[in-house]
């Protein structure tokens, strides 16, 4: 039997839709959630990302901003600008984007922006709460993911979840939040021996390798959940992730698609993170969520 799919535009539409409330009760208090992003030189990927990412701001009525640095911007110039922000009232939301340019260190960078501005979830800062579990931006992919377990009511306290990938903005991240959910968790990277005999354990099988078709039907166990956060463009120009759904898909019970998967969660996670931070910034209270149950 084919596997039910997760879907992650009507997840994110809804979770945006919920957005859009709290955002006008902001409003009713005098103040507008800002999402200010900042973009060096001219990639061309980025500057879609960017467009889209302010496009779904102002969408939920959040105010959007983004920062054109020209490409010849230094690093020194490039922080001050971050600081500029951190000390500006109406900016809630710090993003930049990345990849920078060759020579300025992303690191630095991600570091100069205030951490309770930081809703990428990039900074020290809330890398450190992630790991003790405790209230913080998280990182707006895996935070995407943990919302659509949750919403797909997925038991994750003793699940054995899998994860492929230990990138810092996604594969660790998203180790780290299936733990203080309780899960049993094991990483895959490019050393796992036998990357077939781990990932057939998985109860939850997410997978960000960024090779595409790099899980097949023989690697998941049947009824497994299965996670694809990869996305790729295929010769034909269209769209496919690291898992090969069609194949997966009769093995697994629920499965995400690419796109509309986990794609879509991303930015709902990145408007959500800055919704969050002007409601502390209102005196909101508690909104700060640590974990799914
Ligand atoms: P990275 O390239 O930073 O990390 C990839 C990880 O996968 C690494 O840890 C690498 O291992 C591991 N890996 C690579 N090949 C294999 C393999 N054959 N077997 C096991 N592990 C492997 O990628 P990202 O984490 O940034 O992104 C992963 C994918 O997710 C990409 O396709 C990206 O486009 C997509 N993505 C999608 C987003 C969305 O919103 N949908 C957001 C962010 C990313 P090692 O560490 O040993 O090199």
């Amino acid at each position: 039997m084919s596997a039910a799919l997760i879907d992650g535009t009507a997840i994110a539409a809804q979770f945006r839709a919920e957005l859009a409330v709290r955002v006008e009760r902001l409003k009713e208090r005098g103040v507008v959630p800002g999402l200010h992003v900042v973009i060096v030189g001219e990639d061309p990927a980025s500057q879609v990302y960017v467009r889209n990412k302010a496009l779904a701001s102002q969408k939920i009525g959040m105010h959007s901003q983004v920062h054109a640095l020209p490409g010849t911007t230094s690093e020194a110039g490039l922080v001050d600008y971050v600081k500029r922000l951190n000390e500006d009232p109406a900016v809630h939301g710090i993003l930049v984007q990345l990849p920078l340019p060759r020579g300025l260190d992303s690191r630095a960078v991600i570091e100069a922006i205030a951490p309770d501005k930081d809703v990428d979830g990039f900074h020290y800062m809330n890398v450190g709460a992630l790991v003790v579990g405790e209230p913080a931006f998280y990182p707006c992919t895996p935070w995407g993911v943990m919302k659509m377990l949750e919403h797909e009511g997925v038991p994750l306290s003793g699940a054995h979840a899998v994860v492929v990938g230990r990138s810092t903005i996604v594969g660790k991240p998203m180790a780290l939040m299936l733990i203080n959910a309780s899960a049993t968790v094991t990483v895959c990277h490019s050393k796992t021996r036998d990357l077939a005999s781990v990932t057939r354990q998985a109860d939850i099988l997410v997978v960000a390798a960024g090779k595409p078709a790099l899980v097949g039907a023989s690697m998941v166990k049947p009824g497994a959940v299965v996670i694809d956060v990869g996305i790729h463009r295929m010769p034909d120009g269209k769209l496919a992730g690291d898992v090969d759904f069609a194949a997966v898909r009769e093995v697994a019970s629920r499965i995400t698609p690419v796109p509309g998967g986990v794609g879509p969660m991303t930015i709902a996670m990145l408007l959500g993170n800055t919704v969050k931070s002007a409601e502390r910034r209102a005196g909101f209270g508690a909104s700060m969520e640590t974990r799914i149950t």
